[in-house]
């Protein structure tokens, strides 16, 4: 049986059901489209059409005998349309309800929830950071090797000032992670970004995660980087660290 459709004023038709299911399936026809074929006394949505004829009763449907059937937008297979459920354009077998189902939960899951920040922003927040933390360490050790210069052959002095010089730069980057991200839930280079970490509810991380967190994501490093890389492949863009510490890192 053939099909018309509206698109703008135009009539478009007529076209032959498996072309119709396609145009279904690729959205170019969706409930909100009149259609018309032999037999309909006038133009309707399509949405109606398929919604009547639910209504019907079984001695009606199978007047009108499987002739209508669709394509399942999961399987691909052609099923009675009345053996169907449709979501906004799609119709979807009993089969493959479930899945579908669930993709459409998980999909709102995704959107409507966090909006997770993906492998690069994050690698370029990372860098940003790494250039200030540089910069900071660099005022520290300027006035410290000219104390190391003045010192001369004096071992001690030079082993003293080699400890400070490497307290600084571990104990630097620890207060940089810990109150940028204690305080406003991102470093610099997040914030220059506009990223954020937060728990796994959306809920900032406060100082004592975020302090945890710095020593997570050394071990993220310790282990050459991978549990950095883990985030381009993670549904939720976790890093190890993120998983140890049930953080996210969100698109503001
Ligand atoms: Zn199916």
């Amino acid at each position: 049986m053939s099909w018309y459709y509206a698109e703008g004023n135009q009539k478009v038709g007529p076209i032959e059901k498996t072309e119709f299911y396609e145009l279904v399936k690729s959205k170019k026809i969706n409930s909100k489209t009149r259609v018309w074929r032999p037999g309909m006394s006038n133009w309707e949505e399509l949405g109606r059409v398929a919604g009547r004829r639910a209504d019907k009763t079984p001695q009606a449907r199978q007047a009108i005998g499987s002739a209508d059937q669709a394509q399942c937008s999961e399987c691909g297979q052609a099923f009675a349309i009345d053996d169907m459920i449709r979501f906004e354009d799609a119709w979807v077998c009993a089969t493959c309800k479930p899945v579908f189902v669930q993709k459409i939960k998980e999909g709102l899951q995704v959107s409507g929830e966090l909006n997770y920040a993906g492998f690069w922003i994050r690698f370029g927040a990372i860098i940003i950071d790494i250039l200030v933390l540089s910069a900071v360490n660099m005022i520290f050790q300027i006035p410290l090797s000219i104390v190391m210069a003045s010192t001369g052959n004096n071992t001690a002095q030079f082993v003293i000032i080699q400890l400070i010089s490497t307290l600084f730069q571990l104990i630097i980057p620890a207060v940089y992670a810990t109150w940028f991200l204690g305080k406003y839930g991102a470093t610099p280079g997040k914030m220059a970004c506009k990223i954020k970490v937060v728990r796994s509810d959306g809920e900032s991380i406060g100082y004592g995660r975020a302090f945890g967190r710095y020593f997570a994501k050394g071990l993220s490093w310790l282990i050459l980087g991978i549990g950095f890389l883990m985030a381009a492949f993670d549904d939720q863009r976790r890093t190890l660290h993120d998983r140890i510490c049930d953080t996210r890192v969100v698109r503001k």
